[in-house]
């Protein structure tokens, strides 16, 4: 290292600049810790994650960002799936079981990402941007080093008590220890873009997320602030391979296969690039060691169709705040509170994953299009859809009720549901306009 290199001492450094890294790091240094968070990127920068849960808002209480994500969101009461009518449905959260809040908010990421950043230099994070860590080496409590690098080439290094690794999808430590799987039973890709124009739903549900499903996946349409509409469709990774000519071409083919989406669509200007994000679901085998423990999406992600990834990170960004506080005070509780912690993490994802896997199933969209709330079981998949995944026994009974339907209905119509994949699968076909060019790997 030469002379010129910067070395940083601190309680614990936070790798990552988004929502779970952010909400860690203010946590921290609201414990009293000192707490450098390394961004490589400059915010505000575009991210895709826009659709918040209910759930998040106690999160943003505890931040003390309420008002300030208010100010940026759009006010979402609940989100709508298709009905049997060909109409659609909707799912209020103020009708969830337990106590979350009765609406989220949608938000532009990069105003999102940018404010909680900001947040959480105003609160004394030593926050830098522009400045991605490259190598790490941990042995232990109060053995962390960091390499890291500056936009301006800069280098330095900074030595912590404890690592928290919020890289998000890069997944810093999944990557280097060789933790991260593909996840073997779902595979998903997305390509979406920015829409004005794209008509809203009426009323006070104008700000919901509406859902729809084709043959190769589902679709999104998210309201966003100056009357912007996110819109998406996340497909298995074979269908979005076989893209031939723009991407611009390939999202009106895919979003012309729903019509009663793309009729909201008629009047649409796109204001965005078209993204394309390749198959991204993965889990990494563990989420801590000795002196180091991942967050949000650095850990796992499945999928957005419950939009429980801003959620899950933050959340999993406030548990370890609390967390690691409890190891530096005890070091020797670390083991098991890092078991507790990754239990309960684990918990709230296996429940979104059982929704996830099947979603896109016959069995799955007919009770989606078909709800009914006996034994308030409707309720109880409400409160999973406002992110209610960890603590109330009433909504897990409820879901494992769901389950057991699901499971009896799948049984009793297996022949027809069959019938109807293979039938649907045979009628999805994209017809492209764009020619032959290549495409960039999915
Ligand atoms: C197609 C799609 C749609 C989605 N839609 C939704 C949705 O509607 N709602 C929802 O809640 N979630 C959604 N998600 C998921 C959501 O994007 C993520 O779950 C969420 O952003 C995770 O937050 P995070 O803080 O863990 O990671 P991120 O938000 O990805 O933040 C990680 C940060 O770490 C930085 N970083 C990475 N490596 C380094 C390094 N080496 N050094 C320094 N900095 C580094 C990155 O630049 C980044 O800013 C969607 C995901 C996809 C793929």
């Amino acid at each position: 290292m030469s002379e010129a290199d910067a070395v940083i001492e601190c309680d614990v450094l936070v790798v990552g600049g988004g929502p779970g890294g952010s909400t860690a790091a203010t946590l921290l240094q609201q414990q009293g810790r000192r707490v450098v968070q390394l961004e490589k990127e400059h915010h505000p920068r575009f991210h895709i994650g826009e659709s918040l849960l209910p759930a998040n808002l106690p999160i943003f209480d505890a931040l003390g960002v309420m008002d300030k994500v208010r100010a940026i969101g759009v006010l979402k009461l609940g989100a709508d799936f298709p009905s049997s009518d060909g109409n659609y449905q909707t799912f209020h959260f103020a009708r969830a079981l337990g106590t979350t809040p009765p609406h989220a908010f949608q938000v532009k990421r990069e105003e999102l990402d940018a404010m909680l950043f900001a947040h959480a230099r105003e609160c004394g994070v030593d926050a830098r941007e522009g400045v991605k860590v490259e190598r790490v080496a941990m042995d232990g409590i109060g053995k962390v080093v960091a390499q890291a690098r500056g936009s301006d080439g800069s280098a330095i290094s900074v030595r912590a008590k404890y690592l928290v690794d919020a890289s998000g999808r890069d997944t810093l430590l999944g990557s280097a220890l060789q933790l991260k799987r593909k996840n073997a039973k779902h595979q998903s890709a997305a390509i979406f873009a920015h829409y004005t124009g794209v008509e809203a739903r009426p009323g006070a549900d104008a700000g919901n997320i509406s859902i729809y499903n084709f043959a190769h996946g589902w679709c999104w349409f998210i309201p966003l602030r100056d009357g912007v509409t996110s819109v998406g469709c996340v497909c298995f990774p074979e269908h979005l391979k076989q893209r031939r000519g723009r991407n611009e071409e390939f999202l009106e083919a895919t979003l012309q296969s729903m019509p009663d989406a793309f009729r909201r669509m008629a009047n649409a200007t796109m204001v965005s690039e078209v993204r394309v994000t390749g198959n991204y679901s993965y889990t990494c085998e563990r989420m801590a060691g000795p002196g180091w423990v991942m967050v949000g999406d650095a850990f796992a992600f499945v999928d957005p169709v419950f939009s429980s990834g801003v959620y899950l990170a933050m959340h999993s960004g406030q548990k370890a705040a609390a967390m690691v506080g409890a190891i530096l005070d005890a070091p020797a509780r670390e083991t098991v509170l890092q078991r507790e912690f990754a239990r309960r993490i684990q918990r709230g994802v296996r429940v979104f994953s059982w929704f996830i896997y099947r979603f896109n199933s016959p069995v799955m969209r007919h009770l989606f299009a078909h709800p009914g709330n006996q034994w308030q079981i409707e309720q109880g998949v409400i409160s999973m859809l406002a992110g209610d995944v960890f603590d109330r026994k009433d909504v897990m009974q409820k879901l494992t009720i769901f389950k057991l339907i699901y499971a009896c209905y799948g049984i009793g119509n297996l022949r027809r549901w069959l019938g109807e994949m293979i039938a649907r699968r045979r009628r999805a076909h994209v017809a492209f306009s764009g020619g032959n060019t290549p495409v960039d790997p999915a």
